[in-house]
C-alpha cells in the first residue's frame, strides 16, 4: 500500500462511524493542511513576534498563522511556549469548566510531555504533578520538557502503570493519555496510514484495557480519570469508556461544548447511567483527531493518605533539616514554602506542602527528576545547574545578561562566546529577559554551560 493511501477497512470503519454523506466530508478533511498551534507558558512571557487566533477551548492556546522555525526562536528553548496540537488542549476546558480541584495528578503516559506542561500549569503552586512514561528513552524529551516549562512542581518517573499498586487511591486525577492506533494523526503524519491495520486495533485496545484497568485503581475518591486517545474507532474509545464502567463504580462527568467548535458528543448507556465522550474529526474542528473522556470516582472510594514520617529513608535522595531548608530558601530568594532534598550533593527543592506525598512517591517510583535542581554548593559558592536556570524560581545572587537574537542562538549553539562585557563568575543569560543559561567568565575566557545534548546543531 503506498503511503498515503487510506486502508481500505479503515475507510469501511469510518463510513460505519460516520454515514456515506458526512464520510465524504472527512475525507475532504483529511486532505486539508494541518494548523499549527501553542500553548503559551504564563509564568515566562514574552512578546510572540508570530500572528496568532486564540483557541476557544484552550487557556492560553493560540493557532498560527503558519509554522515558523521554532529551532530558530531562542523563546522557545527558554520554555515560553510549547508546539501542541489543537485537540489535546481541550483537557484546559475540562479542567477550567469543571473547576476540578487541584492536588496530586498522575499523567500516567507522559512523553513527549505535552498533556504534562498543560497540567502543570493548571496545578501551579497548589499542586504536585506525577509525570510518567514507561519507555526509558522517551524520559529524556519528557524530562526535558519538564525542566524548560520550569514550574518546579512536576516528578518525572519510568515506570510501568503496574508499578504503580501501592499507590491506589492516591490521585486527585489521572490522565491517561493511552497509546493507540493513532487514525487521528493520519493526516499530519502519512506514516501513520502504512502503520494501520484491524489487528493493530485489537491489540491497542487489549493494550488499553490493561493500562486503565490500573488507572481507575490509583483515583481517589472524589478524584477524575481522563482517558484520551488520538483515534476514532470505537474499539479505542467507547469500548474502553464502557470498560471502565464496569470494572469501576465511576460516576459521568458531562462537558459544556460549544456548538461552533465542532466537537461531537458521544454516549455510552450502561446500567449505572449515560457516559460521555468527545470526539474531533478533522473536518469539523480546527485539530487533529482526538477523543476523549471523563469520570469521577464516588466519593466513598478508596482513598489512601500518604503517611507523615519522621524520617525519610530512601537508599539516594536525603531529607534536608527544616533549619537549613529555611536557611537555603531565604538565601536563593524564594518564597518560604520550600523543602530541599539532596541527592549525590545536588540541592533539589520543591515546594512543601505535598512533602508526604512526594516522600512516598519517590520510594515507591523509579525517579528520573523531581521540583528544582538547583546544583552543588561548594562552601558558601553554588554551582548552578541548567535546571535553576529554566525554572522560575528566583536567581537572585547572579548577575543577569540580556542577549541579542542572534548571540543568543549562538549560545542555544554551545559556543564558549564572550557576550559583550560580562562580570567575573556564573552569569544568567537572558533573551527578552527570559532566562537561557549559565555562562562562567573565568577572566581570559568564558565557558557555556548549555546542556551539549540538548544544544542547537544546525
Ligand atoms: N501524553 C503525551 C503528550 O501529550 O505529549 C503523549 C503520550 S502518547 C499518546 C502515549 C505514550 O504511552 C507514549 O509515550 C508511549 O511510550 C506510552 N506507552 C506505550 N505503552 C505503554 C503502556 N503499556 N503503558 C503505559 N504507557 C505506554
Amino acid at each position: 500500500m503506498a503511503e498515503n493511501q487510506l486502508p481500505e477497512a479503515f475507510e469501511l470503519q469510518m463510513q460505519a462511524l460516520l454515514g456515506p454523506a458526512e464520510f465524504a466530508l472527512f475525507i475532504e478533511g483529511l486532505e486539508r493542511p494541518t494548523q499549527t498551534s501553542i500553548r503559551l507558558n504564563r509564568k515566562k512571557p514574552v512578546d510572540i513576534s508570530f500572528s496568532k487566533r486564540p483557541i476557544p477551548w484552550a487557556k492560553d492556546g493560540y493557532f498560527l498563522e503558519e509554522r515558523p522555525s521554532f529551532t530558530g526562536d531562542p523563546s522557545f528553548h527558554a520554555g515560553a511556549y510549547y508546539v501542541q496540537e489543537a485537540s489535546s488542549m481541550f483537557i484546559s476546558h475540562i479542567l477550567e469548566s469543571q473547576q476540578i480541584p487541584k492536588g496530586i495528578y498522575l499523567d500516567l503516559a507522559a512523553a513527549p510531555g505535552g498533556k504534562s506542561t498543560l497540567l502543570s500549569s493548571y496545578l501551579g503552586e497548589e499542586g504536585l504533578l506525577v509525570a510518567n512514561e514507561v519507555i526509558a528513552a522517551r524520559t529524556q524529551i519528557l524530562k526535558e520538557n519538564v525542566i524548560k516549562w520550569g514550574l518546579g512542581n512536576t516528578l518525572v518517573s519510568n515506570n510501568d502503570p503496574e508499578h504503580f499498586s501501592l499507590l491506589d487511591g492516591f490521585f486527585d486525577l489521572v490522565l491517561v493519555d493511552a497509546p493507540c492506533s493513532g487514525e487521528g494523526m493520519f493526516r499530519k503524519d502519512p506514516q501513520a496510514r502504512a502503520e494501520w491495520s484491524p489487528e493493530h486495533v485489537n491489540l491497542c485496545s487489549a493494550r488499553q484495557k490493561r493500562i486503565v484497568d490500573k488507572a481507575g485503581e490509583l483515583v481517589k475518591g472524589g478524584g477524575y480519570l481522563l482517558y484520551s486517545t488520538c483515534t476514532f474507532n470505537e474499539k479505542e474509545n467507547e469500548e474502553i469508556l464502557r470498560f471502565l464502567t464496569e470494572e469501576f463504580a465511576f460516576e459521568p462527568v458531562r462537558i459544556h461544548l460549544d456548538p461552533s467548535w465542532g466537537i461531537v458528543e458521544t454516549e455510552v448507556s450502561t446500567a449505572d447511567g449515560t457516559f460521555y465522550g468527545y470526539r474531533f474529526f478533522p473536518h469539523k474542528v480546527a485539530g487533529e483527531g482526538f477523543f476523549i473522556t471523563v469520570l469521577r470516582r464516588p466519593e466513598e472510594a478508596y482513598t489512601q493518605v500518604a503517611p507523615a514520617n519522621k524520617e525519610f529513608k530512601h537508599h539516594s535522595l536525603k531529607r534536608v533539616g527544616e533549619k537549613e531548608s529555611a536557611a537555603l530558601e531565604q538565601e536563593i530568594g524564594a518564597d518560604g514554602s520550600g523543602k530541599f532534598y539532596l541527592l549525590q550533593d545536588a540541592y533539589f527543592r520543591m515546594h512543601g506542602e505535598y512533602s508526604r506525598e512526594l516522600e512516598k512517591l519517590a520510594q515507591v517510583l523509579s525517579v528520573r527528576y523531581f521540583g528544582v535542581e538547583l546544583g552543588k554548593k561548594q562552601g558558601k559558592e553554588w554551582i548552578p545547574s541548567h535546571e535553576w536556570a529554566l525554572s522560575t524560581l528566583p536567581k537572585n545572587a547572579f548577575p543577569l545578561h540580556e542577549l541579542s537574537e542572534a548571540e543568543a542562538l549562538d549560545f542555544l549553539r554551545k559556543k564558549d562566546q564572550v557576550f559583550g562585557e560580562l562580570p567575573l563568575g556564573w552569569v544568567l543569560l537572558t533573551y527578552q529577559k527570559l532566562p537561557l543559561g549559565w555562562l562562567k567568565n573565568l577572566g581570559n575566557r568564558v565557558n557555556n554551560y548549555y546542556p551539549k545534548e540538548w544544544r542547537i546543531r544546525n
